[in-house]
């Protein structure tokens, strides 16, 4: 009888360093890469630009019913 595959799925990655994850701290292997990722959110978050208003007469794709 072979031996079982090692569970590796289980396993992941961090996505910022690449090492493996922590339960805790899924995704990420530690609370810093998690927060590294969090900042990264936050401080994208502010750079968004606003939506531009829509141009006048701009109709939004709602009549696809048939
Ligand atoms: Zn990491």
């Amino acid at each position: 009888m072979p031996d079982p595959v090692p569970a590796r799925v289980a396993t992941a990655a961090c996505p910022l360093c690449g090492k493996p994850t922590e339960a805790r701290y899924r995704p990420f292997c530690s609370k810093r890469c998690a927060d590294v990722d969090l900042n990264r959110w936050l401080g994208g978050a502010y750079r968004v630009p606003t939506e531009e208003p829509p141009p006048e007469g701009y109709v939004p794709e709602a009549d696809e019913e048939r």
